[in-house]
């Protein structure tokens, strides 16, 4: 079930200092690509989210699609995407 209770900040698990922000989303990677990243740079990309691994429905129209209207904390100053912006299967796994 999707719930609004997800607009927490990711640190401090708090809604209390959160403003939306346009978020920026990395280009997505080719195939070739990640299989490089994991296999050969030694790491899996966890802290940048893609184009590609958010639901079609939140990336911002009129815009590349590379922009979502996410959140930021004031208190830790972190910008993220709530959970149910992502696509099932890239759910958890971050
Ligand atoms: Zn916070």
């Amino acid at each position: 079930m999707l719930s609004q209770q997800e607009n927490l900040c990711p640190k401090c698990h708090s809604a209390g200092a959160l403003r939306s922000k346009l978020i920026m989303l990395g280009t997505a990677l080719t195939e070739e690509q990640q299989f490089k990243r994991v296999n050969f740079e030694g790491y899996t990309q966890v802290d940048a989210l893609t184009a590609d691994e958010v639901r079609d429905e939140f990336l911002l129209p009129h815009l590349p699609k590379q922009y979502v209207n996410g959140f930021f904390c004031e208190t830790c100053h972190v910008g993220f995407v709530p959970d149910f912006y992502l696509k099932e299967n890239n759910r958890f796994k971050r």
